[in-house]
């Protein structure tokens, strides 16, 4: 909106102006006009702005807005003072509409105003889901001004990328988390890759939501990982769980994490990664559920979806993770060194990561504690990711599944009923912190063989490789997950 129509410019609605008083009826439009300048300005004064008004010309004159509104506005600049000639066209609803926007620049720095800025910040995403940049952007520059919640220049910025896609002065933001707001509310934009069957889709991509402040069970992850794991040859990237309120471009409902290197911005590895509950519980509570039920006898069944209720330790879960992935010579060095070339490779370090994480676990909590983690990567790994196309041949998450199944079979805790379902032995949590035993026993093994693989890590596809699960395993995981389908 603006206060010209068409291919008016001032100057022509000037003279306009001056055509009318040779109009007969020139006189009624001229007071509906003046009558309207006048309103403008008692609006201007009602919000204490500072104002004139010159009769005589229909002209009111106010102290220039920011510059996203002299644009929007295209209002006429005479040095710290913005000027609107009050034509006829000018009605009072764009007058309101106007005294609104200005009203909101006006705010003091303070103001919090959540209920705008979940307007404000929801129309972003929808804007950018249409892949209106423009729109975006004046959003952007109207949130800066409307909502304290955001530092109103890390907003600017936001704005400028859109229009010019050029991102760097938005990398660093994302690194210092300046995307967290004054009281946890997060907006993220930007490129964002995500891998599909082996290959990289960037799209332009935004989330709007909150950061869900989780305690949990390990306080200080990092100082556990350390002493677990003797040494940590690659920083932990801080984590956060949040709750996405709006998303749009690559962030959907069925990934979950948002590892930091994903974002296509300079040196994004060193920022956070965000886990998003909400997609996470939507995911569970859509598939795992079913399936768990499938795979194992109704007791050790309801064990494991206990965990549903779980935030906490889903989080924990998450985490300790990407913890397990810094274990031993750690993923970068490894990327580096290109040590994945298949799914085998990739789905062993899926599974060292996954047992890295039970072994840290074991070292600072309770047995009971550790079988509850176990759960929650049940959860996911039996109730989600042993169900990805492809199988174990052709996915490395189908593939860890495979190992951990084998090493729970070979624990002589998980028993195979006629009907093809597991059943724990002991149905407790205790019971399964006891058949993770052979689980840990390996990641120790493993992480003590890759530290000492650092100088030449092409090495570990010695100690990895051949390791291949008996194919009876791969067939039964087939045999449970069939099941399912
Ligand atoms: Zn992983």
């Amino acid at each position: 909106m603006s206060f010209l129509t068409e291919n008016q410019n001032l100057l022509v609605r000037n003279e306009r102006l001056d055509g009318l008083y040779a109009k007969p009826n020139g006189e009624k439009e001229v007071n509906f006009a003046l009558k309207n300048a006048r309103y403008l300005f008692n609006k201007l004064r009602l919000i204490n702005y500072p104002c004139l008004l010159n009769e005589s010309l229909n002209k009111v004159q106010f102290k220039k807005p920011p510059v996203y509104l002299v644009d929007k506005w295209q209002l006429a600049i005479q040095g710290v003072w913005a000027e609107i000639i009050v034509t006829p066209a000018i009605d009072r609803n764009r007058i309101d509409a106007f005294i609104e926007e200005l009203k909101a620049c006006q705010l003091p720095k303070n103001y919090f105003n959540e209920e705008t800025l979940n307007r404000l910040a929801v129309q972003i995403i929808e804007a950018l889901e249409k892949n209106d940049r423009a729109r975006a952007a004046i959003m952007l520059r109207h949130l800066a001004t409307s909502s304290s919640e955001f530092s109103e220049a890390y907003l600017l910025r936001i704005a400028n990328a859109l229009e010019t896609d050029n991102w760097d002065a938005v990398a660093d933001d994302f690194i210092k988390h300046n995307f967290i707001g004054r009281n946890d509310y997060i907006l993220i934009v930007g490129p964002f890759r995500r891998n599909k069957e082996g290959q990289g889709d960037i799209k332009l991509t935004a989330i709007f939501g909150r950061i869900d402040s989780i305690p949990l069970p390990i306080e200080d992850l990092e100082v556990a990982a350390r002493e677990a794991f003797g040494q940590l040859l690659q920083p932990l990237a801080p984590t956060f769980a949040i709750e996405s309120i709006a998303a749009c471009g690559n962030i959907g409902e069925q990934e979950a994490f948002l590892p930091p290197d994903c974002w296509c911005l300079s040196k994004s590895d060193r920022g956070p990664a965000l886990v998003n509950m909400t997609a996470h519980q939507e995911r569970l509570k859509h598939w795992t559920q079913k399936r768990i039920r499938r795979i194992f006898e109704p007791e050790t069944a309801n064990l494991i979806l206990q965990l549903l209720d779980d935030k906490s330790m889903q989080f924990q879960e998450y985490w300790l993770h990407e913890a397990g992935h810094a274990a031993g010579m750690g993923l970068k060095l490894k990327i580096e060194h290109d040590l994945f070339p298949t799914f085998t490779q990739s789905g062993w370090e899926e599974y060292k990561t996954d047992i890295a994480g039970f072994y840290l676990a074991a070292k600072v909590l309770t047995p009971e504690q550790v079988g509850r983690l176990v759960a929650a990567t049940f959860c996911i790994r039996f109730g989600i990711d042993a169900h990805r196309l492809g199988g174990p041949e052709k996915d490395h998450d189908v593939f860890s599944c495979v190992l951990l199944l084998d090493r729970l079979l070979l624990s002589g805790q998980f028993q195979l009923l006629e009907n093809n379902q597991l059943r724990l032995l002991d149905v407790s949590y205790e019971g399964l912190y006891k058949a993770t035993i052979p689980h840990r026993l390996e990641a120790e093994a493993l992480i003590q063989q890759e530290l000492a693989a650092v100088d030449n890590p092409s090495k570990i596809m010695e100690f990895y490789s051949w390791q291949q699960p008996h194919p009876f395993i791969k067939m039964l995981l087939d045999r449970l997950i069939e099941r399912c389908r």
